[in-house]
């Protein structure tokens, strides 16, 4: 460091230099969050509607989840899966006691990326089939199993053949005629998002739901929901697959809905991946599956070292415990409603529509959304994220309060006003 750069000049410049250099780096050093803040170098607060890419739904510094952390790293930080834990036992109790009845073996690794390539290989063996049907607009990960998935060409073609996808077909994000076409007796499974994420904030329709769960049933092939970014309360239930009820239906408990616990009118898939929010921040992953499509794969057919830690599934346990106690979902359902409603008034004639569920939440312009995400930052302290190149996507803790949801609409209205691309 030379006398003249500051501290975060110093460290911005170490990062840009050591790091990869596959990330675009914003300009500012974050060095603690709280609740839906964080704060910079500088101790500048910022309106954090990032949410770690919707991760840090129970907050940053949640208190219960630090607790667990702090707990739990003093006995015992790492146990491989050969050998039984007490807290990965009791986070494997509460985990299937929110998925819907039947999905009840978990398959646990460290993100999304490895739930993804866990449902491949498990789909593979409970198939014995090797071909899958993907969603155009879908978002899998990069890993080059789970990258074979995603739709996006982009995230594909630098590694030419490597990323063999020949055993792939991708299909309209709800166009049954296509699905029924691309599902074939060689399928081992159909994967798709509830609501397509990185795709543009789209949720599914649900006569596309039901039919992708008639058609794979038709095929003897896999339904496989990818339930990383929507699961854990983002879309104003448990799960999204939630919303696709074939009656409309009250939550029974405030956790989960009636048709969760009895299964009695929901589409249930034959294994969801889940990450991101599951551990509280804490990296983690799974794939939730029927014991049938467990039952297949033969001992040592898969595994990870570090799946199923004590550190993650400690904090993994809190986070849910806190999102039941909380009722987190209900949070994200009234605060969705509000932001959303709120976004609409903005009124702009530079927005085409405001969509999303719960506080999973994309706002479609008609131009490219950079600027707009860019002022938001640097000029409105409200981090945002984009979504394919028109859509400023919004996923806050859940436990963002009202008065942040109205800084960060008023600032949004002040971007849209004020900044110019053109001129
Ligand atoms: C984030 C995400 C992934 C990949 O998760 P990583 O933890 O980044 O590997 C996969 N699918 C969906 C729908 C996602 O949103």
């Amino acid at each position: 460091m030379t006398a003249t750069e500051s501290k975060t000049q110093h460290l911005l410049s170490l990062e840009r230099q050591y790091d990869s250099g596959v990330y675009t780096k914003h300009d500012v050093v974050i060095t603690r969050g709280l609740g839906a803040s964080v704060w910079d170098s500088e101790g500048t607060e910022y309106v954090d509607c990032v949410g770690g890419y919707g991760v840090a739904n129970v907050g940053h510094g949640n208190p219960d989840v630090v607790r667990a952390i702090q707990e739990q790293a003093e006995k015992l930080i790492v146990l491989p899966q050969t050998l039984p834990n007490d807290v990965r036992a009791q986070f494997l109790e509460e985990l299937v006691s929110v998925l819907p009845q039947g999905l009840d073996r978990v398959f646990l690794c460290n993100s999304g990326t490895e739930a993804v390539e866990a449902a491949k290989k498990f789909a593979i063996t409970a198939t014995g089939r090797f071909r899958f049907v993907s969603m155009k607009r879908g978002f899998s990960g990069r890993t080059l199993g789970a990258l074979a998935l995603t739709h996006e060409p982009k995230y594909r073609e630098p590694f030419g053949i490597a990323v063999d996808n020949e055993h792939v077909s991708f299909v309209g994000y709800g166009n049954i005629t296509e699905l029924e076409a691309a599902v074939t007796f060689e399928t081992a499974a159909v994967i798709l998002e509830p609501v397509q994420g990185e795709g543009g904030v789209r949720p599914a329709d649900l006569e596309f739901i039901r039919a992708a769960r008639r058609i794979t049933r038709e095929k003897g092939a896999l339904l496989i929901m990818d339930e990383i970014q929507t699961g854990f309360c983002r879309t104003g239930k448990m799960f999204a697959l939630e919303h696709f009820c074939y009656t409309s239906c009250q939550d029974a408990d405030g956790v989960r809905c009636g048709c969760v616990v009895a299964n009695e009118c929901l589409v249930v898939p034959d294994g969801i991946t889940l990450a991101k929010a599951m551990a509280g921040g804490v990296p983690i992953g799974a794939f939730a599956m029927t014991a049938e499509v467990a039952d297949k794969m033969p001992k040592g057919g898969h595994g990870t070292t570090f799946g199923g830690n004590p550190l993650a599934m400690a904090a993994g346990l809190a986070a849910i415990r806190f999102m039941k106690r909380e009722k987190l979902a209900e949070q994200a359902r009234e605060k969705g409603e509000y932001f959303m409603k709120r976004l609409r008034e903005i009124g702009s004639s530079k927005i085409r529509e405001v969509r999303g569920m719960g506080l999973m939440i994309g706002v479609e312009l008609k131009e490219k959304s950079a600027p707009y995400i860019h002022a938001l930052e640097h000029d409105e302290q409200v981090l945002t994220l984009q979504a394919t190149p028109l859509v400023v996507r919004f996923l806050p803790p859940i436990v963002i309060s009202y008065e942040q949801i109205d800084r960060a609409v008023d600032a949004f209205a002040r971007v849209l006003e004020r900044v110019n691309p053109k001129g």
